[in-house]
């Protein structure tokens, strides 16, 4: 649905936050990218890192084997010197013998052992009668097969000091151990020490812990000494120690979170094992969190900020929306809702049948000119509040302008339903209103049109509406009426006849307005008493207008002085022609309007006309209705006398149909009575005898007036006439209202016949 019922409804806060919305997307976005960033970055400076120790890890293994091999070569080439000069010396080998040797050799120990391993000589006395053991290193040497044998550096298993030893054995089985003390250099190659390396890289880098394990998976060192020795079962761990390339993994040790580097270690073009290098992961971890939180932080002093900016623009808009569409004294919807909501409801009638109401205040206007705006404010308030009240659901009302509502029937099914509610409505303003001077009551009437054509404008259906309401013809009852296609017509009508009215009062050489003039003929003297001009309208492509309509429409639209005095012009012509043409001055009476009567320049203008046309006045006669004299009978009654005494005489027309005081004939400045056709129909012959036609011509007669009987048309009314005392006689019997020429033919005629007869 396009237009929602509810105009603020369609204000949805939605819009309001979507961007809120993005905001925190985009922020989110943007936090979570830099944190990755700062994240990776750090994991890749372990990496580095890892992949640093490892290089320097295995650069020095590759130095400790090294020097440890060139050491060991050197210290093992002078122990068997060593070893071979003691075994060639023969003869005495005293503990004295010994010492010699040691310092030409310049080595620290020499042992001589018996054939059971036992220490005969030496040159250090102490260790003299030791024995060696099984298990024991010398044991090992003393019942292997080997001859000589040079011993890796080894803690001596009495004084534990470093030793590097070799042992020559001579044919008896005694045999002599030769040591170099190897304390320093023991110390100096434990620097290559796989733990040594492992604890000097875990000093100084920092990190959590570190491990060293070989192909076997075995840990041969660790910065934890427990895990020296463990053995990887885990299979995932073993896939990544075996493999040629470093590789990574976040895990938790020890109720820790770790980043783990395994660095494969080479030496020489092969694997010597795997370096396990973890981080503790905290810092990180502490990192994000603290980002987090003043990303959080920060979101939400921009959240609030954002979210106040777009609140005040919510409300801002709302009642901006609240002054364009809605009215501020009912609260109701305004035109410019109105507008949208129709254009929306029209497109929609194939669903449903639609209909508007238009809903008149007849005398708000009044009321307002009475006890001010603040009082009729007050009573179209309650009005409003009344008339919603009584609505279906679906149908939605509207306050159109100041007096005027407008409902629009969202569905119904027939006339009856909306005649229905239509009265429910009407009879709201049966009861009264609650004004300050007590109870207010306001009269109310509605035009209803129902929407049947897709294409119609809004604008034209209020404008239809518009037309019912001032086509109240009370057919359904006082106060509602329904829109019909004639009525459009009717105004276009109307409106084409103003602007034909206005054409020929602008420019009197227009023939659109002419006049044609019926005969009253004197049936007692037998002479044409005069004529009554009739005025004619033809509009091109309409046709011929009835006076009745366009002097209605000439008096409405305020054209009738001036089309008067036209007509005045035309009928002064009329006489002037007549009396050129005949033998004897006619008469020829004029219909007035009372709105003619009441201008105050009328009497003069009429001096002015008959100047114009040098014509006598007595040749003039003015007709005018009952009605006039109904609201201003002393004025117009005034206004007669002065007329008259101009010389003018003046016919009461229609006489009978209106408000007929005939207490008050009189008074009235009047010649002639002219007894409407209305009962002239009646006249079946000339002996009726219950008709008060004769009544009137009697009474007529007795206050001095001349009676004319209009719309004769049988020979039967005029033998009544006659016989009743009539004196004009008006009527299709002697002639229909004809032009100009054929109204002299016929006077000429007339005179002809006449005086044939006389
Ligand atoms: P009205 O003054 O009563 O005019 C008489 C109407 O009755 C004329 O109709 C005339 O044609 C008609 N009529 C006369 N005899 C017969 C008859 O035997 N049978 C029938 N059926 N009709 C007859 P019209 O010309 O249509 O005029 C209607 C009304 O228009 C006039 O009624 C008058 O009130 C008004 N009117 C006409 N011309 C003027 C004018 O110039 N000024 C003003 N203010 N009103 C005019
Ligand atoms: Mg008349
Ligand atoms: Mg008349």
């Amino acid at each position: 649905m396009g237009v929602k019922k509810d105009k603020l409804k369609g204000l949805d806060i939605r819009y309001f936050l979507l961007p809120l919305f993005c905001l925190i997307i985009i922020f989110a976005a943007l936090t979570y990218f830099t944190l990755r960033n700062r994240v990776n970055e750090r994991y890749r400076f372990f990496e580095n890192e890892a992949l640093s120790i490892a290089d320097s890890y295995s650069h020095a293994l590759v130095y400790s084997h090294e020097a440890y091999d060139i050491i060991s070569e050197l210290l093992s080439e002078k122990l068997i010197v060593a070893s071979q000069a003691v075994m060639l010396i023969n003869g005495n080998k005293d503990n004295e013998f010994l010492s010699e040797l040691a310092d030409r050799f310049l080595i620290d120990d020499i042992f001589l052992y018996n054939t059971n391993g036992e220490i005969l000589y030496s040159n250090v006395d102490k260790y003299i009668g030791w024995k060696a053991y099984e298990g024991h290193p010398v044991y090992d040497f003393m019942t292997g097969n080997r001859d000589i044998y040079v011993e890796d550096i080894r803690q001596d298993t009495v004084s534990g000091i470093y030793y590097k030893y070799a042992y020559v054995k001579s044919q008896d089985g005694s045999f002599v151990q030769i040591g170099v003390l190897a304390d320093k250099i023991h110390m100096f190659l434990g620097q290559f020490e796989f733990n040594n390396l492992i604890n000097d890289f875990y000093v100084k880098s920092g990190v959590a812990h570190i491990s060293f394990i070989n192909n076997e998976y075995k840990v041969i060192a660790s910065s934890i000494p427990d895990y020296e020795g463990m053995v990887i079962e885990d299979e995932g761990f073993k896939a990544r120690i075996s493999g040629q390339e470093y590789s990574t993994l976040r895990s938790v040790q020890d109720n820790q979170n770790v980043f783990i580097v395994w660095v494969p270690v080479f030496h020489g073009g092969e694997k010597h094992g795997t370096l396990s290098i973890s981080w503790k992961t905290a810092e990180i971890d502490a990192e994000i969190i603290r980002v987090i939180h003043h990303g959080c932080l920060l979101l939400v002093i921009l959240l609030s900020f954002m979210g106040g900016i777009l609140y005040y623009a919510y409300r801002k808009n709302k009642s901006n929306l609240k002054i364009a569409y809605y009215d501020k004294l009912t609260g109701l919807p305004n035109n410019e809702y109105l507008e949208e909501y129709l254009a929306e409801e029209i497109k929609n009638i194939d669903k449903n049948k639609k209909a508007i109401f238009l809903l008149n205040c007849a005398n708000i206007r009044i009321l307002n000119m009475t006890y001010g705006f603040a009082y009729g404010d007050k009573i179209i308030h309650q009005i409003a509040g009344k008339v919603q009240s009584v609505l279906r659901p679906d149908d939605t009302l509207f306050r159109f302008g100041s007096d005027r509502f407008i409902l629009v029937i969202d569905s119904y099914n027939n006339r009856d339903e909306l005649i229905d509610l239509a009265q429910k409505l009407i009879s709201i303003f049966e009861s009264p209103f609650e004004g300050k001077t007590g109870h207010q009551y306001v009269s109310a009437e509605i035009g209803i049109v129902e929407i049947r054509d897709k294409n119609i404008t809004v604008d034209k259906l209020l404008q239809d509406a518009t037309l019912a309401l001032s086509h109240m013809d009370g057919s359904l009852c006082d106060s509602i009426q329904f829109f019909e296609k004639e009525m459009e017509d009717a105004v276009r009508q109307e409106d084409t006849i103003e602007k034909a009215l206005r054409a020929v009062i602008n420019d009197d050489s227009r023939d659109t307005l002419y006049l044609h003039f019926q005969p009253k003929v004197d049936i007692k003297r037998n002479t044409v008493a005069g004529f009554e001009a009739l005025a004619r309208l033809h509009i091109d492509g309409v046709g011929n207008i009835s006076p009745v309509r366009f002097i209605e429409i000439a008096e409405k639209r305020h054209l009738i002085y001036d089309l008067g005095k036209q007509i005045l012009h035309k009928a002064c012509e009329f006489i002037k022609n007549a009396n050129e043409n005949t033998a004897h001055s006619i008469s020829v009476a004029v219909n007035i309007s009372g709105i003619q009567l009441l201008r105050d320049e009328f009497v003069e203008d009429i001096r002015e006309i008959v100047r114009t046309h040098s014509i006598d006045m007595s040749s003039l006669e003015f007709e005018i209705t009952e009605s006039v004299l109904l609201d201003n009978f002393d004025l117009i009654n005034k206004k007669l006398g002065e007329i008259k005494r101009m010389g003018i005489s003046i016919s009461l027309d229609d006489f009978g149909t209106g408000f007929s005081s005939l207490s008050r004939l009189r008074e009235l400045n009047i010649d002639t009575v002219k007894i409407d056709k209305y009962f002239i129909d009646k006249i079946r012959g000339e002996n009726d005898s219950d008709l008060i036609v004769a009544d009137i011509i009697s009474m007529a007669h007795k206050i001095g007036l001349s009676v004319v009987a209009e719309g004769v048309e049988k020979d039967g009314q005029m033998a009544y006439l006659k016989k009743h005392d009539s004196d004009i006689i008006q009527g299709y019997l002697f002639s229909k209202p004809v032009s100009e020429a054929e109204a002299i033919d016929f006077l000429k005629i007339f005179e002809t016949q006449a005086s044939g007869l006389g």
